[in-house]
Order: C-alpha cells, then structure tokens, then sequence
C-alpha cells in the first residue's frame, strides 16, 4: 500500500483527477505536514458503489498509506461483509482529513477547512449510490451541519448528487461495544436500501 498513487484505484475514469490528486502528496496547507509519515488519500476505485468516508488516519494508516486497514477497519469491513454484502474492493475509501492528527487527535476545523479541496475533487468524481460517513467529524464535514450524531445517523441525506448515510465510528463501537454496532448495522442496513442489488 507504499504509493498514494496506487491507492487511488487503476480504474480511476480521469487522467485529470489522478494529476490533481498527485498533488496531494506533497501537501503543506495545514500544520499536519509537519507531523505526518504520508498524505492518505484513499483507497479503492473511485467509480465504485459505495463511498466509505471516516475522520483521518491513524497511526497504522499513516504508517501504512490508506484510510481504514488497523482494527477499526476490520471491525467496519465484517459489519459491512454481513450487512451490505460488501467487501474492501466493492468500496473506494477516505477520510476528510488526509494527514495524522498528533495522537489521534480529533482534526481542527482549520484542518478540516483546509484538507476540503481534495474532498471536493474526489466528490465531484464520485456517483456511487450511497456515501457512509463514520462518526461526527466526517459527518458533519461532509453533510455540513452541526447536528449530534443521534440526530444523524441512519438518516438518509441527499447533498448535491451524493445520497449520504451516516453511521458511527468503528472506533466508538470498539471502544463502546455491543450497543453502538447495533447502531451500525442499523445504519448499514439503511443504506442496503439505497442499492440497486
Ligand atoms: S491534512 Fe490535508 S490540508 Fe493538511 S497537509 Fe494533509 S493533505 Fe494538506
């Protein structure tokens, strides 16, 4: 998973967007610069159905240069392998923030603010049928909002042309047990409504 470039997905439909993109790498526009190992921009094929979208990397994603590959991605891929019927490759896979917050900090809103134009680039590339945002900072950068997670999750959110699913953070239900993955499948099977099969 060393370079950015192939975690982009080699069937990413335009030449222009994997330049832009390119560009990320060697991103300075906020403070994370300084601490990050790599810029995790995501993973998978951006054409694909489903569009995953959590908070920022952590320490194995930073080491390991894509969104959602330690234990909280195991937990999020089972859920959605019994739920949705979906594996890792059925998903293209982000984060709003693309830069390690210093001991998993939650990202600023100045990070946030600053990390939105490669958001922006991926989403106006994407048409998947249902976007999942994973806990509050995702969702509510995405959905631009300012609701409680309560309010939130498993409500279905039509921004633009994306149809958006908020869930919780696999993190929260690794660290909350039993009662938020219940949440989740929830929300996930809200979201196996959104599919054409
Ligand atoms: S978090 Fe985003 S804006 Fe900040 S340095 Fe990384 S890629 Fe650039």
């Amino acid at each position: 998973m060393g370079s950015p470039l192939r975690n982009w997905g080699s069937g990413a439909p335009r030449h222009s967007l994997i330049v832009q993109l390119a560009e990320a790498a060697n991103c300075t526009n906020c403070v994370l610069s300084s601490t990050r190992t790599q810029v995790v921009i995501g993973s998978g094929e951006i054409t694909a159905r489903v569009v995953i979208v959590g908070e920022a990397p952590g320490r194995n994603e930073d080491e390991g240069g894509a969104p959602f590959i330690g234990r909280s991605g195991q937990l999020l891929f089972r859920l959605l392998e019994e739920e949705l019927g979906l594996v890792r490759e059925d998903c293209y896979v982000t984060n709003v923030v693309k830069c390690r917050p210093p001991n998993n900090r939650t990202p600023k809103r100045a990070e946030i603010d600053a990390c939105r134009r490669w958001w922006e680039l991926q989403r106006g590339a994407m048409h998947p049928e249902v976007v999942l945002t994973l806990g509050l900072t995702a969702t509510r950068a995405v959905l631009g909002v300012r609701s409680a997670m309560a309010d939130l999750h498993g409500r279905i959110s039509r921004i633009d042309h994306l149809s958006v699913v908020p869930t919780y953070h696999p993190a929260a239900a690794l660290r909350q047990g039993p009662s938020v993955v219940d949440m989740m499948r929830a929300d996930f099977r809200v979201a196996r409504g959104l599919l054409t099969s």
